[in-house]
């Protein structure tokens, strides 16, 4: 679960990391009001919305009186925010933070991520913060400082390693200090939320030396989530995919892809392993949904809509190996999909496992245009032929 500017900002500075004065409003005179609270004589006007890359794009700017802070609020407000990161159709901008903006020293990155070969969480620090971090990474990976951490209860950044990654920083005096300070705080907070990803960037130090988080970003594990009620409360419908919300709400698990095959399957691992042989036979997946073990025929019928609706998809695969799920119960729950949705896209069905021969029995006699095919490869080779409007089935 990814949040908003704002709310990743509260939860750093519950965990004592320093954040700017700042307030979310969603109208332009609550706008203003917050700027007048605040009081000084420069803000900063930023769109909330769940994707980087807003300075770029026009969703962050610099006030220097209320009036502008009205305009600028006026201009953000309500507007299709395009970034490198939402895609050419944008993101509707519904919340806006205002905040006390700070003069500029110098910009640096922070960040925790989990490196899953270590099977550790990673601090990564460089000098070369307010910019596109991934920039750095690939053009010149040396300006990035990493170093790992003991996750478990006992464990944390230790003041040596914070020590270390803060003298990266082109920092001086007490400075440093403080900010292996800081980023022992950041990994105690990354640890405690069960965070997958904390990013704060830029991280500052102002003009008068002080240490400030001027942008925050966190991803939270979602099978950790039920130890944080008070994180669940961020989750903001509106930023998420509406059929991956959809999808949630009936237990299945559905991720939205670029290509044009809609894939049914049940098992992360088979969802994956699908993913690469369609990739192998020359298509590309529009997504994926995972009934899990369980699967009902309502929940299949849902799949179907779901899987539908994306109007990327051209044509569908589904491939279950039926194990505890028993592909009797998986045919039965595609036939009553298929009478009571219209299947607008050819559909290729791929069944093994427990029942497998009833399964096929009820799909073939039922009368529906269904293709079954006898194997994966089979089944691969058929819906990519099909999605690209080929007669080869
Ligand atoms: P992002 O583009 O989505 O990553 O949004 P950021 O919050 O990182 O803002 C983009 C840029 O705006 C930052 O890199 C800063 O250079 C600038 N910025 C943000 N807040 C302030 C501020 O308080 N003062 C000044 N001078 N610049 C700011
Ligand atoms: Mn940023």
């Amino acid at each position: 679960m990814k949040i908003h500017e704002y709310q990743a900002k509260e939860v750093l500075a519950a965990a004592g990391v320093p954040v700017p004065p700042g307030e979310a409003v969603d109208t332009v005179d609550a706008a203003v009001a917050a700027a007048e609270a605040l009081g000084g004589n420069l803000w900063v006007v930023k769109a909330q919305i769940h994707a980087g890359g807003r300075g770029k794009g026009g969703g962050v700017k610099l006030a220097s009186s209320l009036e502008e802070v009205r305009e600028y609020s006026d201009a953000i407000l309500g507007m299709q925010l395009v970034t490198p990161q939402t895609g050419p159709e944008g993101r509707e901008v519904k919340k806006i933070l205002v905040a006390a903006a700070c003069d500029i020293a110098s910009e640096f990155y922070a960040g925790i991520v989990l490196d899953r070969q270590l099977g550790l969480p990673v601090l990564m620090v460089s000098a070369e913060g307010g910019m596109d971090i991934e920039e750095v990474a690939a053009s010149t990976p040396e300006k990035i400082f990493k170093v790992s951490f003991d996750p478990g209860p006992e464990g944390g950044l230790s003041a040596d390693d914070a020590r270390e990654a803060a003298g990266k920083l082109d920092l001086e005096g007490g400075l440093v200090e403080e900010m292996a300070g800081l980023l022992q705080k950041l990994a105690r907070c990354y640890l405690d939320t069960d965070a997958s990803l904390v990013e704060i960037n830029p991280l500052v130090r102002t003009t008068d030396d002080s240490l400030l988080a001027l942008d925050a970003k966190f991803s939270f594990d979602d099978n950790a989530l039920f130890r944080h009620p008070e994180l669940v409360e961020y989750r903001d419908p509106a930023e998420e995919d509406p059929l991956e919300t959809r999808a949630a709400k009936f237990g299945l698990s559905y991720i939205k892809l670029d290509g044009e095959i809609g894939c049914m399957v049940n098992g992360a691992g088979l969802a994956m392993a699908t993913l690469d042989i369609i990739k192998h036979f020359g298509g590309e997946a529009a997504n994926f949904l995972d009934v899990g073990g369980g699967a009902t025929t309502e929940k299949v019928t849902e799949a179907f809509k779901i899987i539908l609706e994306d109007s990327d998809v051209k044509a569908i695969l589904v491939n279950i190996f039926g194990g505890i799920m028993k592909c009797d119960v998986i045919a039965e729950g595609i036939i009553e999909a298929a009478q009571t949705i219209e299947l607008r896209v050819p559909v290729v069905v791929r069944l093994e496992g427990t029942n497998v021969e009833r399964g096929r029995e009820l799909l073939a006699g039922s009368g529906l245009d269904l293709i079954s095919a006898p194997g994966l490869p089979e089944a691969v080779e058929s819906v990519v032929a099909q999605a690209k409007g080929g007669a080869d089935s």
